[in-house]
């Protein structure tokens, strides 16, 4: 049989499983809370308050727009004309064309030039950020963090573009196999890696001081039946005003994490209230349902791709003769720059309520939605978040329920209890 019905058929197969995963894994049914009660949630905000919070975002959301269309006309132009292709062969030159030096070199060089031409609206989003009081970088601290994102990608792409293009060299025809059984490895790979790896590189963690906020979330934890093994602060303030917890790690090397800036902007009651969110994550355990089918939906991008690499018109606008060789990097951008704007708002549709889950979590381990909700509240006032934002903006983009329908779920919760 033909390796292109072989790929045919896995790619079926590994839908049906994406599908099938998602169907069972993902809280569906979780729809907000009614309109009545969010619209009383929001009259809880100063009327100023909320002006300021949509001032900050009209200033932002132009350069977020801005952003996905130019990033997307780049991708388009190094993919759907031959400059992607030229760029590579440039960056291989130096190395007597040799096809690993095109992959690796050619590959950062398309991936940076698209980064450097976006640069300007990412120096324009620091003044913005900073004239409403949220980050708290100088230029020399955000030209490291952007340095060292720089490094950590170069390092993280080398390796994948390198890994990608040996198996194209040495299987030509069935690179798809190997590659989607890769890329689903690394994808699961790097969801144990980067907290411990790449985390640190960016903030220091250190072990919260002995004392009653530090019993109270390990006994929380104890509690919920998910056991932790430290609770470290981040010195988050170095960088931003915004407050946060998570918990990383899975298993034995789970931990809470608690941004710095929490401490001092919240109370020590609003910091348990979001550290029980954080548990429902991991009681639920959403790393991993996010990991399952992060590494399927990358199994089937491999396959789509080797699939588009038989149009030969689309192969003809890069200037390229196979998909599979190092010159079509630029193509590759291109299509998975699409595929990321298609998926993103599916993506977030997920996060949104698995999210709403969390919080569930965290009304059921407290018992305490006055608390919960205090907190909804000082998260948005201290992040500067929109507490009621366009319905349409938030259904693409948003990761997260509104403010006002996670306020709005704890006064639904607390009827549901009483
Ligand atoms: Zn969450």
């Amino acid at each position: 049989m033909a390796p292109r019905l072989w790929a045919g058929g896995a790619l079926i197969v590994l839908l049906v499983a994406l599908i099938g995963f998602a169907a069972v894994a993902v809280p569906w049914h979780r729809a907000p809370a009614p309109r009545a009660d969010q619209l009383a949630a929001l009259g809880q905000f100063p009327a100023d308050q909320v002006a300021r919070s949509r001032a900050f975002h009209a200033e932002l959301r132009p350069l977020s727009y801005a952003g996905m269309l130019l990033g997307l006309l780049i991708a388009l132009a190094l993919g759907l004309t031959p400059l992607g292709a030229r760029l590579v062969e440039l960056a291989g030159r130096p190395f007597g064309d040799h096809w690993l030096a095109r992959a690796v070199l050619g590959g950062l060089a398309v991936v940076f030039v698209a980064e450097l031409l976006t640069l300007p609206l990412a120096i324009w989003r620091h003044t913005v950020v900073v004239r409403y009081g949220i980050s708290t970088q100088t230029w020399g601290g955000w030209a490291v963090d952007l340095l060292k994102s720089f490094g950590v990608g170069a390092v993280l792409g080398g390796v994948v573009l390198a890994a990608f293009f040996t198996v194209t060299h040495f299987a030509p025809r069935w690179w798809w196999a190997f590659g989607a059984a890769g890329a689903a490895g690394l994808v699961v790979l790097l969801s144990f890696v980067l907290p411990v790896v790449v985390e640190p590189i960016f903030n220091r963690f250190t072990p919260m001081a002995d004392g009653p906020l530090r019993s109270e979330l390990l006994a929380l934890a104890e509690r919920d039946g998910v056991p932790v093994k430290d609770v470290l602060v981040a010195d988050a303030s170095r960088r931003t005003r915004a407050v946060n917890a998570y918990v990383s790690g899975l298993g034995p090397t789970r931990r809470i994490v608690v941004y710095d800036t929490m401490l001092t902007e919240a109370t020590p009651g609003e910091v348990v209230s979001v550290t029980a969110h954080e548990l429902g994550h991991a009681k639920d355990n959403d790393v991993l349902t996010g990991t399952v089918m992060g590494a399927l939906g990358s199994a089937v991008a491999v396959i789509v791709l080797y699939l588009l690499g038989s149009w030969t018109g689309l192969l003809r606008l890069a200037g390229v003769e196979s998909i599979a060789e190092p010159r079509a990097i630029g193509l590759l951008l291109a299509v998975t720059t699409v595929a990321g704007l298609i998926a993103g708002p599916a993506q977030s549709f997920v996060s949104r309520r698995v999210e709403a889950r969390a919080d569930s979590h965290a009304l059921e381990l407290t018992g305490d939605p006055a608390t919960f909700e205090a907190m909804q509240r000082r998260l948005g006032t201290v992040n500067l978040a929109d507490p009621d934002p366009p319905s349409w903006e938030h259904a693409m983009f948003a990761s997260h329920p509104s403010t006002v329908q996670r306020m709005a779920a704890a006064r639904a919760w607390a009827q549901g209890a009483r």
